[in-house]
């Protein structure tokens, strides 16, 4: 099959036109490298079944695929605060054009959601069936109000133009290919641990998140694209659930860094607890994660570790 990867030089997208070359499929990765990189599909560029496209989703492009991965939007807080109009622009618009294309030339569509939709969730574990907790006005809501808009125009083109929909709420991944000032925790500290310099915990670390190692997440984005009996929306995340507190020491104790840990004031809006129910991913697609926070942790710290030595 030929798949539309957009967003596909950036942290998830690589690693899925990866897996979609390893399965034998032609790969179109689209990406306007905002916060993506050549470098990350550098080692595609020979496979003759891979393609590179420079386009931003805001605009309309006409190609002949038959499944469309919508990955396209910056991911880390820092990032899509950058410029949180064009954030918002890219989740809404990106959503129409490349909704739009698949309406046209009947192709399978996945969307990347998140779990910001839940906000600051009221109910924990989050379900798919949970509402959420959104501010409609902080500095937060241009990713998380996008990101719901987008599910509701992926609803409403599957209700009124049976347009054949995929969408996973993909709760914090993290592994190689992060960026080193991608701003997100784990690459945050792992950095920060490596260079000798403070951690830095926002707030006073008791805030949780449940981090799920890259691969696992890849698998379970081919196995929703790859069955015919749900839509979704769909959790794909690891339950384990740890403070930011307990991950600082965790990357402390694996790269024996001898930095100290600080504080630093809390962001607007930051959710203080998220751990994902995956009863459905479970049942439904028999996935569920196989990676521990410690051996993905190893994993990523071997990477940056090599990453900032050839720097
Ligand atoms: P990332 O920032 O590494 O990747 C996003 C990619 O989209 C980058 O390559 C970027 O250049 C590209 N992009 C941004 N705006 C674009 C535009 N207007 N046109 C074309 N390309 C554009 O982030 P990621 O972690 O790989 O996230 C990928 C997707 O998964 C995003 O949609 C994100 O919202 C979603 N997601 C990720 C996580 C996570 O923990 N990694 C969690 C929830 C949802
Ligand atoms: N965080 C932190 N130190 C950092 C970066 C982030 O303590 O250097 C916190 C952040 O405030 C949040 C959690 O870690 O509570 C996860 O942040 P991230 O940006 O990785 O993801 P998100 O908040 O979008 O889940």
């Amino acid at each position: 099959m030929r798949c539309l990867v957009t967003g596909g030089a950036g942290f998830l997208g690589s690693h899925l036109c990866e897996r979609l070359l390893n399965e034998g499929h032609e790969v179109i990765c689209l990406d306007n490298y905002f916060t993506g990189r050549m470098a990350n599909v550098a080692h595609l560029r020979d496979n003759r079944n891979f393609e590179l496209i420079r386009h931003d989703v805001t605009e309309p492009i006409l190609l002949e695929v038959d499944r469309i991965f919508n990955l396209a939007c910056p991911a880390s807080p820092i990032h899509y605060q950058f410029n949180p109009v064009k954030t918002i622009k890219t989740s809404v618009m990106g959503a129409i054009n490349m909704l739009g294309l698949a309406k046209r030339v009947k192709a399978r569509i996945l969307q990347a959601s998140t779990s910001e939709v839940y906000g600051d969730p009221a109910v924990h574990p989050q379900t798919e069936d949970y509402w959420g907790n959104v501010n409609p006005i902080g500095i937060r809501s241009c990713y998380d109000e996008g990101k719901r808009v987008a599910e509701t125009l992926f609803m409403d083109y599957h209700r009124q133009n049976n347009v054949d929909i995929r969408i996973v709420r993909i709760f914090n991944t993290y592994g190689p290919r992060m960026l080193p000032n991608d701003g997100r925790v784990v690459s945050n500290f792992i950095v920060q641990a490596l260079n000798g310099e403070d951690l830095t915990i926002y707030g006073d670390g008791s805030q949780t998140r449940s981090f799920c190692y890259v691969d696992d997440l890849i698998e379970g984005f081919v196995r929703m694209m790859n069955q015919d009996e749900i839509i979704g929306p769909i959790n794909i995340g690891n339950p384990g659930e740890f403070t930011m507190l307990e991950l600082a020491k965790e990357v402390l104790e694996l790269t024996g860094s001898k930095s100290k840990i600080v504080y630093k004031p809390l962001p607007g809006d930051d959710p203080k607890m998220r751990r994902p129910d995956i009863s459905l991913a479970k049942s439904a697609l028999k996935w569920e994660p196989t990676i521990p926070l410690r051996q993905g942790l190893e994993k990523t710290i071997v990477y940056f570790d090599n990453l900032l030595k050839t720097k």
